[in-house]
Protein backbone atom coordinates (compact mmCIF):
# COMPACT_ATOMS: atom_id res chain seq x y z
CA UNK A 1 0.00 0.00 0.00
CA UNK A 2 1.25 3.70 -0.79
CA UNK A 3 -0.39 6.23 1.59
CA UNK A 4 -2.03 9.00 0.01
CA UNK A 5 -0.54 12.34 0.82
CA UNK A 6 -2.87 14.48 2.86
CA UNK A 7 -2.32 18.43 1.86
CA UNK A 8 -2.44 20.25 4.39
CA UNK A 9 -1.15 23.47 2.49
CA UNK A 10 -4.09 22.46 -0.13
CA UNK A 11 -6.58 22.28 2.99
CA UNK A 12 -5.58 25.30 4.48
CA UNK A 13 -6.12 27.44 1.83
CA UNK A 14 -9.58 26.35 1.24
CA UNK A 15 -10.58 26.98 4.38
CA UNK A 16 -8.96 30.24 4.33
CA UNK A 17 -10.88 31.32 1.21
CA UNK A 18 -14.27 30.43 3.70
CA UNK A 19 -12.42 32.72 6.02
CA UNK A 20 -12.06 35.63 4.05
CA UNK A 21 -15.56 35.59 3.19
CA UNK A 22 -16.90 35.72 6.54
CA UNK A 23 -14.33 38.21 7.04
CA UNK A 24 -15.56 40.59 4.66
CA UNK A 25 -19.32 40.05 5.94
CA UNK A 26 -17.39 41.40 9.69
CA UNK A 27 -16.10 43.97 8.20
CA UNK A 28 -19.32 45.19 5.81
CA UNK A 29 -21.24 45.16 9.62
CA UNK A 30 -18.24 47.02 10.91
CA UNK A 31 -16.18 44.99 12.48
CA UNK A 32 -12.65 44.28 11.46
CA UNK A 33 -11.30 41.20 13.41
CA UNK A 34 -7.99 42.31 15.12
CA UNK A 35 -5.87 39.75 17.16
CA UNK A 36 -2.89 40.80 19.43
CA UNK A 37 0.27 38.81 19.33
CA UNK A 38 2.66 38.95 22.41
CA UNK A 39 6.26 37.68 22.01
CA UNK A 40 9.08 37.41 25.01
CA UNK A 41 12.63 37.32 24.61
CA UNK A 42 14.14 36.40 20.86
CA UNK A 43 13.21 32.76 20.11
CA UNK A 44 14.28 31.98 16.87
CA UNK A 45 11.64 29.73 16.14
CA UNK A 46 9.29 31.48 18.50
CA UNK A 47 9.91 34.75 16.02
CA UNK A 48 9.56 32.64 12.90
CA UNK A 49 6.09 31.54 13.96
CA UNK A 50 5.20 34.82 14.95
CA UNK A 51 5.99 36.28 11.46
CA UNK A 52 4.00 33.68 9.98
CA UNK A 53 0.99 34.46 11.93
CA UNK A 54 1.07 38.16 11.55
CA UNK A 55 1.49 37.10 8.24
CA UNK A 56 -1.17 35.08 7.74
CA UNK A 57 -3.54 37.59 9.23
CA UNK A 58 -2.78 39.80 6.43
CA UNK A 59 -3.27 37.48 3.93
CA UNK A 60 -6.82 37.27 4.91
CA UNK A 61 -7.95 40.76 6.36
CA UNK A 62 -7.28 40.02 9.86
CA UNK A 63 -6.03 43.08 12.07
CA UNK A 64 -2.88 42.30 13.92
CA UNK A 65 -1.04 44.20 16.98
CA UNK A 66 2.58 42.73 17.88
CA UNK A 67 3.90 42.94 21.29
CA UNK A 68 7.73 42.35 21.27
CA UNK A 69 8.79 42.61 24.81
CA UNK A 70 13.01 41.71 25.62
CA UNK A 71 13.51 38.35 27.51
CA UNK A 72 14.32 39.85 30.68
CA UNK A 73 11.01 41.87 30.35
CA UNK A 74 8.99 41.69 33.91
CA UNK A 75 6.21 39.79 34.01
CA UNK A 76 3.84 42.27 35.33
CA UNK A 77 4.28 44.41 32.13
CA UNK A 78 3.39 41.47 30.42
CA UNK A 79 -0.14 40.73 32.51
CA UNK A 80 -0.77 44.65 32.12
CA UNK A 81 -1.11 44.52 28.32
CA UNK A 82 -3.11 41.81 28.63
CA UNK A 83 -5.27 43.22 30.86
CA UNK A 84 -5.54 46.40 28.37
CA UNK A 85 -6.31 44.28 25.67
CA UNK A 86 -8.78 42.16 27.52
CA UNK A 87 -10.74 45.55 27.59
CA UNK A 88 -10.45 46.96 23.68
CA UNK A 89 -13.22 46.39 21.72
CA UNK A 90 -10.91 46.11 18.37
CA UNK A 91 -8.71 42.87 20.13
CA UNK A 92 -10.62 39.76 19.49
CA UNK A 93 -8.05 37.13 20.00
CA UNK A 94 -5.13 37.39 22.42
CA UNK A 95 -1.78 34.96 22.47
CA UNK A 96 1.34 34.63 23.93
CA UNK A 97 3.77 32.91 22.21
CA UNK A 98 5.01 30.00 23.78
CA UNK A 99 7.95 29.44 25.09
CA UNK A 100 8.07 32.00 27.55
CA UNK A 101 11.50 32.96 29.72
CA UNK A 102 12.03 30.70 33.19
CA UNK A 103 10.89 33.44 35.46
CA UNK A 104 7.62 34.05 33.92
CA UNK A 105 4.92 31.18 35.35
CA UNK A 106 2.87 30.41 32.39
CA UNK A 107 -0.47 29.89 34.33
CA UNK A 108 -0.47 33.36 35.22
CA UNK A 109 -0.30 34.54 31.98
CA UNK A 110 -2.67 32.14 30.34
CA UNK A 111 -5.02 32.71 32.84
CA UNK A 112 -5.07 36.62 32.34
CA UNK A 113 -6.64 36.58 28.80
CA UNK A 114 -9.72 36.44 29.01
CA UNK A 115 -11.60 33.29 28.08
CA UNK A 116 -13.64 35.21 25.41
CA UNK A 117 -10.27 36.10 24.20
CA UNK A 118 -8.31 33.11 24.22
CA UNK A 119 -8.08 31.87 20.60
CA UNK A 120 -4.64 29.21 21.33
CA UNK A 121 -7.66 27.76 23.82
CA UNK A 122 -5.28 27.45 26.59
CA UNK A 123 -7.11 29.20 29.69
CA UNK A 124 -8.71 26.54 31.55
CA UNK A 125 -12.17 27.55 30.90
CA UNK A 126 -11.51 26.46 27.71
CA UNK A 127 -10.04 23.28 28.67
CA UNK A 128 -12.98 22.74 30.83
CA UNK A 129 -15.10 23.48 27.91
CA UNK A 130 -12.96 20.55 25.98
CA UNK A 131 -13.34 17.73 28.88
CA UNK A 132 -17.20 18.36 28.69
CA UNK A 133 -17.36 18.62 24.81
CA UNK A 134 -18.41 22.55 24.62
CA UNK A 135 -15.94 23.81 23.42
CA UNK A 136 -15.64 27.72 22.10
CA UNK A 137 -11.95 28.18 20.81
CA UNK A 138 -10.19 24.16 20.31
CA UNK A 139 -6.89 24.31 20.68
CA UNK A 140 -4.95 25.37 17.02
CA UNK A 141 -3.17 22.11 16.59
CA UNK A 142 -5.14 19.20 17.28
CA UNK A 143 -8.07 21.19 15.54
CA UNK A 144 -6.17 21.54 12.19
CA UNK A 145 -5.66 17.26 12.28
CA UNK A 146 -9.82 17.13 13.60
CA UNK A 147 -9.92 19.40 9.80
CA UNK A 148 -7.63 17.16 8.12
CA UNK A 149 -9.36 13.97 8.84
CA UNK A 150 -12.59 15.75 7.62
CA UNK A 151 -11.52 16.68 4.69
CA UNK A 152 -10.18 14.10 4.01
CA UNK A 153 -13.83 12.24 5.17
CA UNK A 154 -11.78 9.90 7.36
CA UNK A 155 -14.34 8.46 10.03
CA UNK A 156 -13.36 8.88 13.30
CA UNK A 157 -16.41 7.18 15.27
CA UNK A 158 -15.63 3.80 16.78
CA UNK A 159 -12.04 3.86 15.29
CA UNK A 160 -9.00 3.04 17.30
CA UNK A 161 -6.53 6.19 17.38
CA UNK A 162 -3.35 6.40 19.39
CA UNK A 163 -2.23 9.44 20.28
CA UNK A 164 2.10 9.87 20.85
CA UNK A 165 2.68 12.73 23.26
CA UNK A 166 0.49 13.67 25.99
CA UNK A 167 1.81 17.82 25.97
CA UNK A 168 -1.28 20.13 27.16
CA UNK A 169 -0.85 21.81 23.85
CA UNK A 170 -0.80 18.75 21.27
CA UNK A 171 -1.56 15.45 22.92
CA UNK A 172 -3.78 15.60 25.68
CA UNK A 173 -6.40 18.10 23.71
CA UNK A 174 -5.72 15.97 20.43
CA UNK A 175 -7.02 12.76 22.66
CA UNK A 176 -9.92 14.60 24.14
CA UNK A 177 -11.15 16.02 20.75
CA UNK A 178 -11.34 12.93 19.09
CA UNK A 179 -12.80 10.97 22.20
CA UNK A 180 -15.66 13.59 21.84
CA UNK A 181 -15.90 11.73 18.04
CA UNK A 182 -16.48 8.60 19.27
CA UNK A 183 -13.16 7.03 18.81
CA UNK A 184 -11.33 4.80 21.40
CA UNK A 185 -8.42 6.65 22.44
CA UNK A 186 -5.13 5.26 24.13
CA UNK A 187 -2.20 8.38 24.86
CA UNK A 188 1.14 7.41 25.15
CA UNK A 189 3.97 9.68 26.45
CA UNK A 190 8.13 9.26 27.04
CA UNK A 191 7.42 6.55 30.19
CA UNK A 192 4.82 4.48 28.13
CA UNK A 193 6.50 0.87 27.51
CA UNK A 194 6.84 -0.80 24.29
CA UNK A 195 4.93 1.91 22.51
CA UNK A 196 4.88 -0.06 19.90
CA UNK A 197 2.27 -2.61 21.33
CA UNK A 198 -0.23 0.15 21.41
CA UNK A 199 0.85 2.12 17.93
CA UNK A 200 0.46 -1.29 16.13
CA UNK A 201 -3.18 -1.46 17.25
CA UNK A 202 -3.97 2.38 15.75
CA UNK A 203 -6.62 3.02 12.89
CA UNK A 204 -5.63 6.47 13.38
CA UNK A 205 -2.02 7.19 14.73
CA UNK A 206 -1.33 10.84 16.03
CA UNK A 207 2.03 11.27 16.28
CA UNK A 208 3.31 14.36 18.47
CA UNK A 209 6.63 13.65 20.54
CA UNK A 210 9.20 16.19 19.07
CA UNK A 211 11.63 12.86 17.90
CA UNK A 212 12.75 12.42 14.49
CA UNK A 213 11.83 8.89 13.50
CA UNK A 214 10.30 7.66 16.75
CA UNK A 215 7.76 5.82 14.44
CA UNK A 216 9.12 3.46 12.23
CA UNK A 217 7.27 1.08 9.62
CA UNK A 218 7.35 -2.12 11.84
CA UNK A 219 5.15 -0.20 14.41
CA UNK A 220 2.23 0.93 12.11
CA UNK A 221 -0.56 -1.25 10.90
CA UNK A 222 -1.52 -1.67 7.20
CA UNK A 223 -4.01 0.74 5.96
CA UNK A 224 -3.64 2.80 9.17
CA UNK A 225 -4.19 6.72 9.20
CA UNK A 226 -1.01 8.34 10.18
CA UNK A 227 -0.57 12.26 11.02
CA UNK A 228 2.76 13.46 12.12
CA UNK A 229 2.76 16.56 14.16
CA UNK A 230 6.32 16.41 15.04
CA UNK A 231 8.76 19.66 13.97
CA UNK A 232 12.40 18.42 14.35
CA UNK A 233 15.39 20.11 12.49
CA UNK A 234 17.86 17.57 11.94
CA UNK A 235 21.68 18.46 12.41
CA UNK A 236 22.48 19.41 8.79
CA UNK A 237 18.79 21.80 8.86
CA UNK A 238 16.56 19.83 6.83
CA UNK A 239 12.94 19.56 8.42
CA UNK A 240 11.34 16.36 9.50
CA UNK A 241 8.56 14.94 11.38
CA UNK A 242 8.33 12.30 14.11
CA UNK A 243 7.59 9.73 11.56
CA UNK A 244 9.72 7.86 9.41
CA UNK A 245 7.79 9.45 6.26
CA UNK A 246 8.97 7.48 3.51
CA UNK A 247 9.18 3.49 5.24
CA UNK A 248 5.51 4.46 7.11
CA UNK A 249 3.77 5.95 3.55
CA UNK A 250 4.38 1.79 2.42
CA UNK A 251 2.00 1.20 5.19
CA UNK A 252 -0.51 4.06 5.61
CA UNK A 253 -3.52 4.44 3.89
CA UNK A 254 -2.82 8.51 4.62
CA UNK A 255 -0.24 10.33 6.02
CA UNK A 256 0.44 14.01 6.46
CA UNK A 257 4.05 15.21 5.50
CA UNK A 258 6.63 17.56 7.27
CA UNK A 259 6.55 20.18 6.26
CA UNK A 260 3.27 20.77 4.50
CA UNK A 261 0.93 18.87 6.40
CA UNK A 262 -0.47 19.91 9.93
CA UNK A 263 1.85 22.92 10.03
CA UNK A 264 -0.28 25.01 7.95
CA UNK A 265 -3.30 24.08 9.30
CA UNK A 266 -2.78 25.09 13.13
CA UNK A 267 -2.04 28.94 11.77
CA UNK A 268 -5.23 28.66 9.87
CA UNK A 269 -6.99 27.07 12.95
CA UNK A 270 -5.79 30.44 14.55
CA UNK A 271 -7.18 32.58 12.19
CA UNK A 272 -10.24 30.72 12.09
CA UNK A 273 -10.79 31.07 16.11
CA UNK A 274 -9.97 34.79 15.55
CA UNK A 275 -13.10 35.15 13.45
CA UNK A 276 -15.25 33.05 15.28
CA UNK A 277 -14.35 35.29 18.34
CA UNK A 278 -14.90 38.55 16.37
CA UNK A 279 -18.37 36.76 15.15
CA UNK A 280 -19.22 36.14 18.77
CA UNK A 281 -18.44 40.26 19.23
CA UNK A 282 -21.00 41.43 17.62
P1 LIG B 1 6.21 18.57 24.37
O1 LIG B 1 5.51 19.51 25.26
O2 LIG B 1 7.70 18.41 24.46
O3 LIG B 1 5.54 17.13 24.60
C1 LIG B 1 6.06 15.99 23.99
C2 LIG B 1 5.25 14.80 24.41
O4 LIG B 1 5.77 13.65 23.75
C3 LIG B 1 5.33 14.52 25.91
O5 LIG B 1 4.06 14.10 26.39
C4 LIG B 1 6.35 13.39 26.01
O6 LIG B 1 6.11 12.48 27.08
C5 LIG B 1 6.10 12.67 24.70
N1 LIG B 1 7.30 11.96 24.25
C6 LIG B 1 8.56 12.41 24.14
N2 LIG B 1 9.39 11.43 23.74
C7 LIG B 1 8.63 10.33 23.58
C8 LIG B 1 8.91 9.00 23.20
N3 LIG B 1 10.15 8.60 22.91
N4 LIG B 1 7.89 8.13 23.16
C9 LIG B 1 6.63 8.50 23.46
N5 LIG B 1 6.30 9.76 23.83
C10 LIG B 1 7.30 10.66 23.90
O7 LIG B 1 5.93 18.88 22.84
P2 LIG B 1 4.62 19.47 22.10
O8 LIG B 1 4.55 20.94 22.30
O9 LIG B 1 3.43 18.62 22.40
O10 LIG B 1 5.06 19.22 20.59
C11 LIG B 1 5.31 17.92 20.11
C12 LIG B 1 5.92 18.03 18.72
O11 LIG B 1 4.96 18.63 17.86
C13 LIG B 1 7.17 18.89 18.63
O12 LIG B 1 8.00 18.38 17.60
C14 LIG B 1 6.64 20.24 18.19
O13 LIG B 1 7.59 21.01 17.49
C15 LIG B 1 5.51 19.82 17.30
N6 LIG B 1 4.43 20.79 17.17
C16 LIG B 1 3.99 21.01 15.92
C17 LIG B 1 2.96 21.88 15.72
C18 LIG B 1 2.46 22.08 14.32
O14 LIG B 1 1.83 23.05 14.06
N7 LIG B 1 2.75 21.14 13.41
C19 LIG B 1 2.37 22.56 16.77
C20 LIG B 1 2.82 22.28 18.07
C21 LIG B 1 3.87 21.37 18.25
P3 LIG B 1 6.18 12.93 28.64
O15 LIG B 1 4.89 13.67 28.87
O16 LIG B 1 6.22 11.63 29.35
O17 LIG B 1 7.39 13.77 28.78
Amino acid sequence: MTAKIIDGKAVSAAIRVELRERIAKLKSRGVVPGLAVIMVGGNPASAVYVRNKIRACEEVGIKSLRYDFAADARPEDVLDLITALNARPDVHGILVQLPLPPHFAISSILQTISADKDVDGFHLYNVGGLVVGDTVFPPCTPYGVVKLLEHESIPIEGRNVVVVGASNIVGKPMALMLMQRDATVCICHAKTRDLAQFTILADILVVAAGQPNLILPQMVKTGAVVIDVGINRLPGGKLVGDVDFSGVAEKASYITPVPGGVGPMTVTMLLANTVVSAERSI
